[in-house]
Parts: C-alpha cells; structure tokens; sequence
C-alpha cells in the first residue's frame, strides 16, 4: 500500500513510527549528505536500536527514544558495521546504560575496531549465534552483506514487521531535499549514486540482493537516504541488480564510470582469456579483440627478448610451438636500450609512436615497454598498430595504463612455457643421445625403431633398411694411441655420419665402436650404397692421436632390408651375422644379409 500524502508530512524533530512499534530516531542534519537514521525496535524492555549514530547526533536521538520508551529498556545495540556515524556514540551509551544483560550486536570483525573505543558494554557476535537475535517471539535475522565496510558489515530483518534495517544497502546520498521516505522510482537515484561509490564490486552487491530478497520484505530502512515503502522494495532491488559499480577509487564524474565500466569489462575479459586459453596464439588474440573494443587499434604485437644474447622473439604463430627467435627487429632493442621500463604512474612517458611496415602497408604502431626489471633480465614490449597516431591524452594513458598488467602477465606466462619448453627438450635430448658422439643411444632406439617397425608391419609402402657398422680393429688404436685417442676417434666418426646422413636417417651409437643406422630405403642396394659411402668416408679421414701422430682406422658393414613382419631382434640378428661376414671377409668391406 503506498503512502499518502499526509502520511509523507512528518516531523523531523521527533521520533517517527516507520512500522508497527518500529521509529525513527534520526536527524536531519543541516548540509550533511548521508543524513544518518537510527532505528528504534520497541520490545518491552528487551528494546532494540539499530545503528546508533555519533556524537554528533546522540542526544538528540537520545531524547527521541525518550518520546517513545525510557532509554533502559534497550537492551541490545545493534551495530552493522564498524564506521563512526554508527558507533561514534557508543562511548556515550556505554556510560548512560546500567542494566547488566545490555549487549552491542554486531559482527566479529567489527567487532575488533569496537574494542578500541574501551567499552564496558559486552559485544554479542552474530555468526557466534547462528545470524539471528530470539527476543522472546520475536525473531531478528541478520544477513550478511559484506560492501565497503567489508568485512564486518550485515544487515537485520525484523520478521514480526517485515522491516530490513540494511545500514548502506540500499542507502542514498547527495539529495537536496532529505525525504524520510521515499515517494517513487526517483529515489533510486541516489541509491545509484551511492552504490557505484561504495560498493566493491557488482558481484558482491547481487549476491546480497539475492539473499536479501528471499525475505517477505514489507519495508527497507536504510542507514542513509530514504525510508523505502512496501511498493517500492522490489523495483528497487531490481534495479540494483542491473547497477554497474566497483569504480569508485577511480570515478570522478558520471561519464568516467561509464568509460571505467567499459574498462572494467575489458581487465575482466583479459583475465578470462588468461585463465580460459593455454595457446598464447589464441590469448593474443583474444587480447586484441578487446583492447578494439576501447581502441581503434588493429593490430597487437609482442616482442620478448631473454637473455641478452639472444634475438628479439616476435611472438607471432610461425614460432609459437617452438619458441624460436626470429630474425631481429630494427627498432625494439634501440627503443629497449636505455629505455625506462613502464611503471602505472608515468608510463606516457615511454610510450612512442613509430612507422612499421605491415601487409596491409604503413601502419602508425604504439610502442609499449613492459616493466621487466624485476623479471631476470627478460624484456618485452607490446606494439599496438592503429592506422593513425593518436594523441596521449590522459584518456589513453589511463586505458593503456591498466592494460599494462594483463599484457605483461600473458608474455611472462608465455616466457615461463618457452623456457620450460625448451628445459624439456634440453633433458629429454640429453636422455636419448650418447654424450661421446651426440648420435641416438640404444634405448631411443629400441623405443623408436619398434615404432618405425610397426609402421613398416602394417604399410608396405616404406622400406626400412639397417647398416650396422663396427670399427676394424679399435682394440688397437686404444693401445697404440691410449684410449682418450680412442674417445676422439669415435667423436669424429660420429660427426662424419651425422654429416653423411639424411635428416630422415637414424643414426645410432649401438654401443662400444658398433654403430648402426636405420635408413628408408626401397631396395638392397640403395642401402648397400649408403654403407659403402659411410665406409669410403671414415677410410678416407684423418684421426690424430695425443701427439698428433696421423692414422687411419677402417670400418666393417652388414646391411639388412627389413621384412613384413620381423621383429626388432630378428632384424638385428640378420644385419648382425652379415657384418660378421664382412669381418670374416678381411674387414673394410660391406655384407649384406
Ligand atoms: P674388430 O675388428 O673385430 O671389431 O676388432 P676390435 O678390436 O674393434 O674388436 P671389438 O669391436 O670387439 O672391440 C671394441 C673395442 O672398443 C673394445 C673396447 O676397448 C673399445 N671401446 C669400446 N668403447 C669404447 C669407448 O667408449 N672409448 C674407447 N676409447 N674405446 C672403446
Ligand atoms: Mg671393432
């Protein structure tokens, strides 16, 4: 039922009955924004009164409470939350109560602010008992509702009347004219004011209505701004579930919020792609989309340089997998020397407009140093490319400003997964090869070559031969030339075979002087003529022993073609017994099997 006319006509100057038993004992106070309300539960002599008030205004509230019932019939002191247009007067009740069971309500974490004022009177906690006050038949229940004055801050719902008393929930400031209650949809305005300022977040603000507007609410009583009536509760909450806020540290005018709530949205967005994305491919781009929705931007380019010897790495989707530097870029690490690293307070002054050349063509690209420092060495910059400079207005900076963060945490992030990357690949070459000569050790090719076999089982298409090498008489060269002669023989021929042999070629050091190869071959001979190129090549070389003294070693070869069906050893075993016959032969020569 809305309220009459007559009914709106009140008088401030004394306690006015909001609900049944239920008073205002606030003040109007001359030029104050947030005119502060005190609420007044009448209860016999278990009387409540809600968000005391300060000094300021106490003795006035004092003799309101007094026009009702005698101030010794409260019993509780409910306080929402910690700030001193609430609990200011505290100090004053502490002295005028004398009953002994009289409590102050409120929450714990209020509650360790409160102690500093040195009261007498107990506190109660509310999540110590279970969110809700039993005074006889009547049932307060308190809902937490944590907002700027988190985190000690809740509100109270009178289930006998249906009043919420919901401190700065619902609370408004800046209106001229102070209006106990509030007469229609206009009244939002300055509950809108007042939540974009105080409110953290809008997250915060819509799990509170949500809770809130579970009860069967017949009246909001908010510390600030208007007493709001039984008709106006659920527009009100409605359309403070669709109110942006969580601005206010960096608002200062009406259309600030609007461009911070767009900014806001974009950080948010960043976050999402960082979580939502492992690809940097599809962080930047996803990065650029919203950057285009504050900017007129077209294009967004990161730059990572790691230690100082390496190149420039454009983080762009040729090298993304692989974490390779491509070929330096001429202006970044002119730019990068000497250059202050960004910090949030005068990054304008590192930015810089330059002219790159794009596909598209000539593009004006909006260099970003991102601070690095701290960050071992690395450096970074983003370039953003637009069409045509645009000025460094302070609009820019602060967009920019706030994009410096996510843009710096996506390329470290991208830096930490190259260089782990690039740790993995380090240990697991470091795991297949043998150290003397770099070429594959038996374990990868036990794991490698039985793949390769598989394939070959099942597809008659690729040929599969084997050469299994040994080096003729090498118990000889280790004692004529001593054994670190040896080492160096079996490093060169090493280099000499991964030189003689294709990228698709598996070369492997089988173990002591035998080496093998597996190589797709179609025919015997293709792989007999590669045997007898690998063994012209190492008669051919020169090996120096200790005292530089030349000789020649020479080596033996048995071949195999691998067929349908043979497994790994049968294969070995054949390869093996033909390199057998080129040792029985007079070694130096090939055998095939
Ligand atoms: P053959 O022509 O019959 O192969 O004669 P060989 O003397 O080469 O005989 P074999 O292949 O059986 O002997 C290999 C020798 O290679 C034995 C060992 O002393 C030596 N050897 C094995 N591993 C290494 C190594 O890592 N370094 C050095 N310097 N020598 C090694
Ligand atoms: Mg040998």
């Amino acid at each position: 039922m809305a309220l009459t006319s007559e009914e709106l006509e009140v008088d401030y100057d004394h306690a006015v009955e909001i609900g049944h038993r239920v008073w205002w004992v606030g003040h109007e106070l001359p030029g104050d924004p947030f005119q502060c309300h005190v609420y007044l539960i009448e209860h016999g002599d278990q009387s409540v009164l809600i968000d005391p008030g300060s000094v300021l205004t106490f003795n006035d509230t004092f003799r309101k409470i007094e026009e009702v019932i005698p101030f010794s019939n409260i019993r509780y002191f409910i306080c929402h939350h910690q700030d001193p247009d609430i609990t200011g007067a505290l100090g004053m009740i502490d002295k005028l109560v004398s009953r002994d069971d009289a409590l102050i309500v409120t929450h714990w974490r209020a509650e360790v602010l409160l102690k500093h004022y040195g009261l007498n009177l107990p506190m109660w906690e509310v999540e110590k008992n279970e969110w809700r006050l039993d005074i006889g038949s009547r049932v307060l229940k308190f809902i937490f509702t944590p907002y700027l004055h988190f985190p000690g801050s809740f509100c109270t719902f009178d289930e006998a009347t249906g009043v919420l008393f919901s401190s700065d929930l619902f609370g408004g400031f800046g209106r001229d004219k102070f209006l106990l209650f509030a007469e229609d949809e206009s009244c939002f305005e300055p509950i809108k004011t007042f939540h974009e300022h105080y409110m953290p977040g809008r997250e915060i603000l819509r799990h509170s209505l949500q809770i809130i507007e579970k009860e069967p609410i017949t009246m909001i009583a908010p510390q600030h701004g208007s007493v709001i009536p039984a008709p106006l509760v659920r527009p009100i909450i409605e359309r403070l579930k669709g109110l942006e806020c969580g601005l206010y540290l960096m608002a200062r005018s009406d259309t600030d919020i609007h461009r911070l709530t767009k900014l806001n949205q974009m950080m948010k967005g960043f976050m999402k792609a960082m979580v939502l994305y492992r690809d940097f491919g599809d962080i930047a781009l996803h990065l650029l989309t919203l950057i285009k929705e504050a900017l007129p931007v077209e294009g967004l380019e990161f730059y990572l340089q790691r230690g100082d010897d390496e190149l420039i790495t454009h983080l762009s989707a040729e090298n993304l997998y692989h974490g390779v530097s491509t070929a330096q870029t001429d202006f970044f690490p002119s730019l990068l020397d000497g250059e202050r690293p960004c910090s949030a307070e005068d990054n304008a002054l590192n930015y810089r407009w330059l002219k790159v050349e794009r596909d598209q063509g000539e593009k004006s690209a909006l260099f970003i140093p991102l601070d690095m420092e701290r960050h071992g060495g690395m450096r970074a910059a983003a370039l953003l490319l637009f069409s045509h400079p645009m000025e460094i207005s302070d609009e820019l900076n602060e967009i920019l400003g706030q994009m410096l963060s996510p843009l710096f945490v996506a390329i470290e992030r991208e830096n930490i997964y190259r260089e782990l990357e690039s740790e993995r690949n380090v240990i697991y070459s470091q795991s297949i090869r043998d150290p003397l000569t770099g070429l594959y050790n038996r374990q990868y090719m036990e794991d490698a070559i039985v793949r390769l076999i598989d394939t070959h089982n099942r597809s008659y298409t690729a040929g599969l031969a084997m050469i299994i090498a040994d080096i003729d008489n090498f118990k000889d060269v280790n004692d004529r030339y001593g054994h670190a002669a040896g080492d160096d023989v079996l490093k060169s021929i090493g280099d000499l075979f991964m030189d003689k042999l294709r990228k698709v070629d598996i070369p492997v050091r089988y173990g002591g002087d035998e080496f093998c190869f597996f190589i797709p071959a179609h025919t015997l001979n293709d792989s007999i003529i590669v045997a007898e190129r690998l063994r012209e090549a190492v008669k051919e070389s020169d090996f120096k022993a200790g005292d530089d003294t030349s000789f020649k070693v020479t080596m033996s070869a048995g071949v195999a073609l691998h067929r349908q069906r043979e497994s790994l050893q049968e294969f070995i075993k054949r390869a093996d017994v033909a390199l057998y016959e080129a040792k029985k032969m007079g070694r130096d020569c090939v055998r095939n099997a």
